[in-house]
């Protein structure tokens, strides 16, 4: 099942102030600011530059009770919003909406399979003390856009599995994730696997779920286009 998340055809947008605008990895930034309301980890919020804009969504990163909000984000260099956004600077404000959408996780065993910044839902959910009994399946291009490793090998371990498709090293398989999966046999069918990333991937992975007997039902998805 694939869940399409929409804006709100009328969002209220509310001024906020960046705390900072950091970039942890090439083109890929933390834009950090204070948290004033509640959300679901795997919520999105709008995020736009002026009070009247058209805003983007974006997954917050962070954990429920902690007390800034963090979104991850990467450059899209003929982009609208994201050229600019990397520019903004501690105290410069922005704009963002209520946090809204359906896609969450649970407690349950689970796979959370994420490319690039796709990781940012499993983050919040991981943050949010859901992390025992995942297996999480991220695909990056080069080392470096394994941001968030420090955090997550130190409890999933070789359940953290770092999939890099342009570059090789110690503890990473090399190749993309589809490859991964594809290799591996005895995927449990019985358990959600959480998609979250680029169009092209979601797509792949879902038939190559579907084609190892995992449910349709059992495949939730997040397309971030
Ligand atoms: C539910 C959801 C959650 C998301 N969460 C995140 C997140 O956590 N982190 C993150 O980095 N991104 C996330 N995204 C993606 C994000 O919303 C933006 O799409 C992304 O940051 C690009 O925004 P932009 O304004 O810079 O680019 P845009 O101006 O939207 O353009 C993006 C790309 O599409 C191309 N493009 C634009 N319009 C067209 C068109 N009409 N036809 C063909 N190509 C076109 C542009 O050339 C550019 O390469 C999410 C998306 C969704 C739907």
């Amino acid at each position: 099942m694939i869940k399409e998340v929409k804006p709100k055809t009328q969002i209220l947008l509310k001024k906020v102030v960046a705390e900072s605008n950091n970039e942890i990895a090439t083109g890929v930034f933390i834009l950090r600011f204070k948290r004033t309301f509640d959300f679901i980890a795997g919520q999105v919020i709008g995020i736009c530059l002026e009070h009247d804009g058209d805003p983007r969504l974006y997954s917050i990163a962070s954990g429920i009770n902690d007390d800034e909000i963090q979104i991850l984000y990467n450059i899209k260099p003929t982009g609208k919003l994201t050229p600019p956004l990397a520019k903004l600077k501690t105290g410069d404000n922005f704009y963002i909406s209520p946090p809204f959408g359906s896609y969450s996780g649970s407690a349950e065993p689970a796979w959370w399979i994420a490319s690039g910044t796709g990781i940012a839902p499993f983050l919040s959910m991981f943050r949010s003390g859901i992390g025992a009994g995942k297996v999480l399946l991220h695909g990056g291009r080069l080392k470096e856009f394994f941001y968030f490793q420090d955090e997550f090998l130190p409890v999933l371990g070789n359940n953290y599995i770092r999939c890099c498709s342009s570059e090789s090293s110690e503890g990473l398989f090399t190749g993309r994730l589809t490859d991964y999966l594809r290799q591996h046999s005895n995927l449990p069918n019985n358990i959600k696997y959480y998609l979250c990333g680029n169009a092209e991937m979601v797509v792949d992975v879902r038939d190559i779920l579907i084609k190892k007997g995992i449910p349709f039902a059992n495949i939730v998805s997040e397309i971030y286009f």
